[in-house]
């Protein structure tokens, strides 16, 4: 099913038991103790575990505003530099780049160095951004996706990536030959096959956003722009409390370590104003029309 909706053939194709899995796989593959991995500030949790696992470098570059510093990013690069992790749209801040500052970080970067790129909620916006014209170009590049956000398939773990048949090879001699349960790769090609699903997704995500930013604008709080299914907003009090206020509600929120921020999730129209009422509640702040 991947082949015939991507157009890249088995070889091209590496999978993961939820791309968690395949980010392990890059840096189990590719760096080694000496070597040294690059990611960003405020970015996925997980790059900078799996760099640690391995006991390698990290190299973790300062976020320009909340969103990945790409520049800065290819400018860290060191004789001993093997990966770089990106998200686009990142999580937790659900900011996202557009192709040409994509292109031009490409250009800069060794071709001896892996760049991976993490496209988890990609489906969120697939407007915006068409990596795979960008893997037929460079052969260093991996797009990773997974069938756990917009797919809603979290819990049958379920992710693939997308690279160069040199790349694909050395990602598959790591991998564990039945990293994927027979029954989740049944749901996976159901899922991947359902573009109405997708669609309502899109549609519904959509809607719970504009609405979230209007319940924070009423509120007089602000919010980081988002293409992902959350949103990450500036609650001005200590998110820790206020996610332990929230949890009281019946709603829970994530403080993700960024000071004064929660990230909440997009909801259906009811749990949207749910939630916004109960913000406002533990804030003590009254909404405006
Ligand atoms: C959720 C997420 C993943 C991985 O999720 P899996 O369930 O392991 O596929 C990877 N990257 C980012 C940025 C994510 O938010």
């Amino acid at each position: 099913q991947i082949k015939t909706q991507f157009g890249f053939d088995h070889n091209q194709i590496t999978l993961g038991n939820g791309s968690n899995d395949l980010l392990e796989i890059f840096a189990r593959a590719f760096v080694s103790e000496k070597d040294s991995v690059i990611y960003s500030q405020h970015a996925f949790a997980v790059y900078a575990l799996v760099t640690q696992a391995i006991n390698a470098e990290a190299i973790e570059v300062p976020a320009k505003g909340f969103s990945h510093h790409l520049e800065a990013m290819a400018a860290a690069v060191k004789d001993n530099t093997k990966l770089i992790f990106i998200a686009n749209p990142n999580n937790p801040t659900g900011t996202w780049f557009e192709e040409a500052e994509f292109e031009a970080f490409m250009q800069k970067v060794p071709a001896n160095v892996i760049v991976v790129l993490d496209e988890a909620y990609v489906e969120y916006f697939p407007e915006k951004f068409n990596s795979l014209k960008f893997l037929k170009q460079y052969p260093n590049l991996i797009v990773s996706r997974t069938l756990s956000k917009c797919y809603g398939l979290a819990a049958l773990r379920v992710g693939f990536a997308l690279a160069s048949v040199e790349v694909t090879d050395y990602l598959n001699r790591i991998r564990q030959p039945f990293n994927v349960n027979h029954l989740a790769m049944v749901a996976a090609v159901a899922a991947l096959k359902d573009e109405a699903f997708i669609e309502k997704s899109r549609e519904v995500n959509k809607a719970g956003m504009a609405q979230l930013e209007a319940g924070f604008k009423a509120l007089g709080l602000n919010y980081v722009p988002s293409h992902a299914n959350f949103i990450l907003v500036d609650v001005q009090a200590d998110p820790a409390e206020t996610f332990n206020k929230l949890l009281k509600e019946g709603v829970i929120v994530r403080p993700v370590g960024i000071p004064n921020h929660l990230r909440v999730s997009i909801g259906t129209e009811a749990e949207n104003a749910k939630f916004l009422a109960a913000l406002g509640k533990v804030l003590g702040l009254e909404a405006k029309a």
